[in-house]
């Protein structure tokens, strides 16, 4: 399938000034900081400061910490913003793309990373990071509701160092810019929907495989004691197997603590067998700690769980386990194969977490799907189907007709049911009324779009964008098709205008403003108006095919 660009907008409703979306903020790199990064641009502008002018970039840039200074080409400052899209690459690390804003600032001459995400779009780079291998459809859903909700009950993990989420398994791992069809689908398929338990986000913990026991979650956090998070046998992951042996040497084992290590004792165990404390050289250490001090230093291949036993064999100490990570709440690989055996999401998180109810909100509001003839409504209440299958179906002929293109997918209408639940899906501000993402056109509440007589409107503009990404070459021009669905959705309220459609060009890579966004998506549509006006209907639509 094509991938086509988020956030195709054109309906802006004004009542909702200021809204600030849901974003979290995620220190990228955290373990290995840069000192030098290589930026190229694929429509992103940069800032010295928030409040000045941003600067489109064209070339590639070479970004490197001085001390406590950024410098990034003939600019330099104590904080460098970038917005947009660009490949990122250096040493030491895998390249990445980043889709938002990130800020980059220095310390001690390394560059610290931080980008502001969408939640939705976070959920789908953690999928990446830590279920690309997944078999099962199913499995990633219950994922991305796990690791949906984990964020939103953690919020914050790092807020002492300026930033919500750090992008390892000390939170979550991340995987950027690579995420497949198939997990953004598992993150579409339950866009907003949370793990509840008495009227709030659970503590969705999860792990790679318990090894057969899935472990109390006091072993974790000892004060964190929830009926969802307790131990029991795990009938599922069994069924793989799952051990490892590791031996590391007493010198790297003192380079991970920093001090002379010359024994490894294990001192306690939890019930399901988990290792609780260490005396490591006479010292106690937690298990939890020793694995993370292993993990950061060593690799966290090495200590994979804390079902382990330990012999000391002179220099080196030997490890022998079952599982990998803390053991609580879910275990991805009995997830796994409990979707392949045909078990759905919801069944997978009712088994992992118990007692908890899936929803959009604390009341268990949940998506339903709801076919038309030729497209499908996702609504949380059968009552929007009356109303907006026949708008949409009437709003899908004509952009067929408009166009003479066609989709290969089915058409979705998703209708989010509030705002705040739109914001964090979609990552948009309140004032946008829709946008679409492949063939799903993503909606405000009905009653909104019904109130400032922007259903219709909105509906024919999101088809007409469908049919256009689905179209168009790759490079076609933003303005272009921008500029072409406000044109086609009512060519007679668009008044031609010759425009410099490269410097437009550019400040649709960098939209800021809601005044300034209308401005310019106003631009789009004269300057398309203007060209067909010149070279006719038919020329415009070609350039479109072509990506001219
Ligand atoms: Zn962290
Ligand atoms: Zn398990």
């Amino acid at each position: 399938m094509k991938r086509t660009l988020w956030g195709v907008l054109l309906m802006f409703l004004g009542v909702f000034g200021q809204a600030q979306e849901r974003t979290v903020r995620v220190r990228l790199l955290w373990q290995h900081p840069p000192s030098e990064i290589r930026l190229t641009p694929q429509g992103v502008s940069l800032r010295t400061c928030r409040n000045c002018t941003p600067i489109p970039l064209s070339e590639t840039l070479l970004i490197a910490a001085k001390s406590a200074q950024v410098l990034a080409g003939s600019s330099s400052g104590t904080t460098l913003l970038l917005a947009g899209r660009a490949r990122i690459s250096g040493k030491g690390f895998a390249a990445f793309r980043i889709e938002s804003e990130l800020e980059v600032q220095a310390r001690e001459g390394f560059l610290l990373l931080t980008l502001k995400m969408p939640l939705e779009q976070y959920v789908a780079a953690v999928l990446q990071g830590e279920s690309a291998g997944f078999e099962s459809d199913e499995a990633l859903k219950a994922m991305a509701v796990a690791a949906r909700t984990y964020a939103v009950h953690f919020r914050s993990r790092h807020p002492a160092e300026g930033f919500d989420f750090c992008d390892t398994t000390h939170c979550q791992d991340l995987r950027l810019g690579a995420e497949s069809e198939r997990l953004r689908a598992a993150v579409a398929a339950t866009t907003g929907e949370l793990l509840w338990y008495q009227g709030n986000p659970a503590a969705t913990y999860y792990h790679r495989s318990c090894g057969g026991e899935i472990e109390d979650s006091r072993a974790l956090e000892r004060n964190l004691q929830v009926p969802y998070l307790r131990r029991h046998r795990d009938e599922y992951c069994v069924r793989v197997p799952d051990e490892w042996h590791v031996q590391i040497s007493k010198s790297d084992l003192s380079r991970a603590f920093r001090r002379p290590v010359t024994s490894v004792v294990i001192v306690e165990r939890s019930e399901s067998g988990r290792v609780q404390k260490l005396a490591v050289s006479g010292q106690a250490v937690t298990a939890t700690d020793f694995r993370l001090a292993v993990g950061r230093t060593l690799g966290w291949d090495k200590i994979r769980s804390d079902l382990y036993e330990e012999q000391d064999l002179g220099d080196i100490v030997s490890f022998r386990g079952r599982g990998q990570g803390h053991g609580v709440g879910l275990c991805q690989t009995g997830s796994d194969v409990m979707g392949q055996e045909g078990r759905s999401y919801r069944e997978v998180l009712a088994y992992y977490y118990p007692g908890t109810s899936i929803g959009l909100n604390a009341q268990g509001l949940s998506w339903e799907r709801l076919p038309g003839e030729s497209l499908d409504l996702i609504t949380t209440s059968r009552a929007d189907a009356t109303v907006l299958l026949p708008s949409a179906e009437g709003a899908l002929r004509f952009a067929k007709e408009r166009t003479g293109w066609t989709i290969s997918a089915r058409p979705q209408v998703q209708i989010y049911p509030s705002i705040s639940v739109y914001r964090n899906a979609t990552g948009e501000p309140g004032w946008i009324a829709a946008s679409t993402f492949g063939s799903i056109v993503r909606l405000q509440p009905i009653s909104i779009l019904q109130r400032t007589d922007s259903l219709d409107p909105t509906l024919r503009h999101e088809f007409l964008h469908m049919l256009i990404e689905a179209t168009s070459a790759p490079g076609t021009p933003i303005w272009l098709r921008e500029g072409l669905a406000i044109y086609l959705a009512n060519p007679q309220g668009v008044t031609p205008a010759s425009v410099d459609v490269d410097a437009l060009e550019h400040k649709m890579r960098a939209l800021g403003s809601e005044q300034q966004t209308r401005a310019a998506y106003r631009a789009c549509g004269a300057a398309v108006a203007n060209a067909v006006e010149k070279k006719g209907l038919n020329s415009v639509l070609s350039w479109v095919r072509k990506g001219q």
